[in-house]
């Protein structure tokens, strides 16, 4: 899963971004690091793997991982090449999600770009570069597709789609909000790949006092949550400044630290429940003494398709899945006990795999 970062400057994405990246290389005994000054590689925290890991002395322990970009560089006028805008639009075609990072603090000493905070007006200035973005994409394929649309039915019913949802984008409207008539249009919408079709996660950016109660007494926080819920998306509050703090602290400093603040979870935590709900996925689990690991899976993927995410050669010869739930086991605290109870069950082709299922494949090689 690869998650953008973007947002107008001086808003708090590198901050956001170098501290995700910390605090998730860091949440984990395992290789995660930058790859490259914008992008890193952060572990999925989950604490399931630990007592997994024990429960099965397993010499490693590896956590799903997500993959963020941070985007920056997108100013008003980027998808006119403003800036370097067209190349960061590009890295934004990669990403299964964009988060949008949206100022909501206040400080005197941070200049904001438009002279003033005001989530509406900076996210409608970002979408408005997305939606430009996209309407270029429309036009390069609307000129390819009237080429051979007199003579070809299917060509001829998507140049009408691409009219419809050019007047769409045109209103200032995101894809997303499209409606399309039948499948064979959503199709097509999806392999245009638009930037404004993709879920978006709004970041909330606040002042620390804000941090506590969730931003319930900042009225622009819940202006950008009630834009986000109109829109079908997710919106979460963050500090960027504490989540720095927190991603230099170890592991019960940082428990600690966030029990001080009134905090339940960290901003990557939220974040990345955020990103699993809005993108539909969960997680299951395969444990033996080699390793332990968690597998990240689009909810209603059945038992084969899951195996090929270990490998294709699992989801080719599969021929069932031995599954126990992960609370079953914790409760009988080995395998052995959890089968005598009848809790491990075996499933086959239709099983659709449940979050926190521990699963071990059968197949034929
Ligand atoms: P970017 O241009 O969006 O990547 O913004 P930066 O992450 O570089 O942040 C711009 C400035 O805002 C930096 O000086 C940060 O320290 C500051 N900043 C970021 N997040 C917060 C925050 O939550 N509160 C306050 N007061 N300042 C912040």
């Amino acid at each position: 899963m690869k998650l953008g970062i973007v947002g107008l400057p001086n808003v708090g994405k590198s901050t956001l971004f170098n501290s995700l990246t910390k605090a998730g290389a860091e949440s984990a005994n395992y290789p995660f690091c930058t790859i490259d000054p914008n992008i890193g590689i952060v572990a999925v925290p989950d604490e399931r793997l630990k007592v997994l890991g024990d429960l099965y002395h397993s010499e490693k322990v590896v956590p799903a991982a997500i993959e963020f970009v941070d985007i920056a560089g997108l100013v008003k006028g980027a998808s006119k090449g403003e800036g370097l805008g067209n190349q960061f639009l590009s890295n934004i075609r990669e990403v299964d999600a964009i988060v949008h990072v949206v100022r909501c603090f206040e400080d005197s000493n941070i200049i904001h770009v438009d002279g003033s905070v005001d989530p509406l007006r900076d996210i409608e200035t970002i979408n408005l570069e997305l939606i430009f973005s996209d309407m270029e994409i429309l036009e390069r394929r609307f000129a390819r597709t009237s080429k051979g649309a007199k003579n070809d039915k299917a060509l001829a019913k998507e140049l009408e789609l691409l009219e419809r949802l050019k007047v769409h984008l045109e209103g200032g409207k995101l894809a997303k909000g499209f409606a399309v008539l039948d499948e064979e249009e959503e199709e097509l919408l999806l392999s245009y790949n638009l930037l404004t079709y993709k879920p978006v996660i709004y970041a909330a950016n606040v002042k620390e006092e804000d941090l506590a109660d969730e931003g319930v007494n900042n009225e622009k926080v819940a202006q950008v949550r009630e834009f986000a819920k109109a829109e079908g998306s997710e919106a979460f509050v963050i500090c960027a400044q504490i989540e720095q703090e927190i991603a230099e602290l170890e592991e019960e400093e940082k428990k600690m630290f966030l029990e001080e603040l009134g905090l339940k979870e960290s901003g990557l935590e939220k974040l990345i429940a955020a990103s699993y709900h809005i993108l539909g996925l969960i997680s299951y689990l395969t444990a033996g003494p080699k390793e332990t690991k968690a597998w990240t899976i689009k909810r209603g993927t059945k038992a084969p398709g899951a195996a090929g995410k270990i490998h294709s050669d699992f989801e080719r010869g599969f021929i069932r899945a031995e599954i126990v739930s992960y609370d079953n086991l914790t409760e009988c605290g080995n395998f052995n006990l959890a089968k005598e109870k009848g809790l491990v069950r075996s499933e086959g082709k239709e099983y659709v795999v449940q979050d926190g299922d521990v699963v071990l494949f059968r197949f034929n090689v």
